[in-house]
């Protein structure tokens, strides 16, 4: 697939990460909707009896039930060394923690000029944090952000064992985090960590990434105190610009793809989060984005439409008449040529769908109504991941505001996107839109001129779910929830995860620590301390599976 990224001019749409357009879509509205003791939370409180046991941290005994407790505990002949792990990660909850809360203390908002030296400062605390583990660690420098004269945050490069005989795993995630302010509407300090009586860790970049980055770490220092031999090569790579459109970081994957990464066998990224609050996932496709701009204009300025209306080519006219030649209300793409693009869906596909843990209660409580296009659960989610999806965004230069004025905006621009999927290409699909929108222009009989372009575009993704690497995150899932995950896609985009998979050459895994309700972008941001204590459990057997699997 050929890679065409357009820069997105920071004019025309704000920064905002793909995943933050995940975790909006799947957190924003059950965040804001759910209170604390809403249905889904309360089926996270502890309801069964717990192992009295001594050596289980008071943090740890109010979740695990004594069946999931013994499933872990269960002697297999799979990653035998497991169950001295796991008891180490019980053993350490509460430092486990207190790593998190330090973390959390350093408020890296990447988005805020002001705030760069604590972005800085967080790479400098991960780096040490790596190198008192024994790891090599490097802060790899990306210059000045564009446009500024600030420093780019650096990248942390870390390496932990060097063993040719074992497997190299490539891991991902992101130290930076989304802005916050009490006045925001936070309960409580966002850049203090808060351990609730029902186990949530409140806290900015609780979830989004900081307690996935720190998983890796726990995992590291858990072996080591565990005296267990880390079962693979870890290859770590953590960037501080992910809530800022991750600049610099293309380049520097790409460029270390046969350089730093090159003994990578496989690559894993913590930073995306479960379809729901109880069933793991793996996450093996991402939609793309194709996002545009109709600009219409005339009249040399606004005008008023007592004076010239009806007497003169509107461009809010034409501009309206074009987006509704777009999609239908029920969400049909009309541009000819798109659907022939998308590769039609096979029985195996369709066999996924079946047993996902969603249910369209939840969608509706997400959605915040009902006005759901399809019925049913297998249309919705295909809907989500592997149909193309065209959105109207905004028209620019339109008055919006209350009252009644009336002007005629003299030039307005029509903002659209179309969610891509296979087998749909940038390029064809750029030409399909601006010829379509040509055509559709020329019928309007319009004096006008109209200039339609693509602002920025971005891959899909999907890797295979058969792959070893995603075999082995399935066993560790089931070893550490007693389940098999779901295997599922996500509607938006995280383009860092084609970067990697072109740069390495190698099957990429999603494998997400939190849960749909957590709140990445939103207020009372949180990680459930059962997701980030059994999320580092599950991050740690899944290197062990790694070095089980065969390799083809
Ligand atoms: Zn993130």
């Amino acid at each position: 697939m050929p890679r065409t990224l357009l820069r997105r001019p920071s004019s025309l749409i704000p920064p905002s990460s793909p995943s933050c357009y995940l975790a909006k879509t799947l957190s924003t509205y059950s965040v804001a909707g759910l209170s604390h003791s809403s249905s889904s939370r309360r089926k996270v409180a502890p309801t069964k009896s717990f192992v009295p046991s001594h050596s289980i941290p008071l943090s740890c005994r109010s979740y695990l039930t004594d069946s999931l407790r013994a499933h872990q505990a269960r002697k297999t002949k799979m990653a035998p060394q497991l169950d001295g792990y796991f008891k180490q990660v019980d053993a350490f909850a509460d430092k486990f923690i207190d790593r998190l809360r330090e973390a959390v203390a350093i408020p890296s908002v990447s988005a805020d000029a002001s705030r760069r030296p604590d972005v800085v400062r967080m790479g400098h605390y991960l780096a040490d944090q790596l190198k008192k583990l024994g790891a090599e660690a490097e802060l790899r420098e990306l210059g000045k952000q564009p446009g500024t004269d600030l420093d780019l945050p650096p990248v942390v490069l870390g390496r932990y064992g060097r063993d040719k005989n074992k497997r190299t795993i490539l891991v991902y995630g992101h130290y930076d985090v989304q802005p916050a302010e009490k006045s925001d509407g936070w309960d409580t300090e966002p850049f203090e960590l808060t351990v609730q009586e029902d186990g949530r860790l409140c806290g900015r970049g609780s979830t989004d990434d900081k307690g996935p980055v720190l998983g890796w770490l726990n995992a590291i220092e858990a072996h080591q105190a565990a005296g267990i031999d880390f079962p693979v090569n870890l290859l770590m790579c953590f960037e501080g610009m992910e809530e800022n459109g991750s600049e610099g970081l293309e380049e520097l994957v790409m460029e270390e793809g046969k350089k730093f990464f090159a003994d990578a066998d496989a690559v894993c990224i913590s930073d995306n989060y479960w379809l729901g609050t109880e069933r793991p996932c793996l996450t093996y496709g991402l939609r793309g984005v194709n996002y545009y701009a109709i600009e219409v204009s005339g009249p040399g300025q606004d005008l008023h439409s007592g004076v010239f209306g009806g007497l003169a080519h509107e461009p809010m006219t034409d501009l309206v008449r074009l987006m509704s030649t777009l999609v239908t209300p029920s969400g049909e793409i009309l541009i000819k040529g798109i659907a022939e693009q998308v590769a039609p869906v096979t029985a195996e596909e369709e066999g996924l769908y079946d047993g996902i843990a969603f249910t369209m209660e939840t969608l509706h409580e997400s959605l915040g109504s009902k006005t759901t296009i399809f019925e049913d659960k297998k249309k919705t989610l295909m809907a989500r991941w592997r149909m193309p999806s065209l959105s109207l965004h905004g028209i620019e230069g339109a008055f919006y505001a209350p009252g009644a004025k009336t002007v005629i905006p003299a030039k307005v621009i029509g903002k659209f996107s179309i969610r891509t999927v296979p087998n749909m290409e940038i390029e064809k699909t750029n030409e399909l839109v601006i010829k379509h929108l040509e055509d559709a222009f020329k019928t309007l009989g319009s004096k006008n001129t109209m200039k339609a372009y693509p602002v920025h575009c971005g891959n899909w993704w999907v890797a295979s779910p058969k792959h070893w690497n995603f075999e082995a995150a399935a066993k560790a899932t089931e070893r550490v929830w007693g389940e098999r995950p779901d295997f599922t896609r996500e509607g938006g985009s995280i383009p860092i995860t084609i970067t990697f998979q072109e740069a390495t050459g190698k099957n990429v895994l999603l494998l997400p620590m939190g849960s749909s309700t957590d709140g990445a972008h939103s207020i009372n941001e949180k990680l459930d301390k059962k997701n980030y204590i059994e999320g580092t459990k599950l991050l740690g057997a899944y290197l062990h599976y790694v070095a089980e699997e065969p390799m083809n």
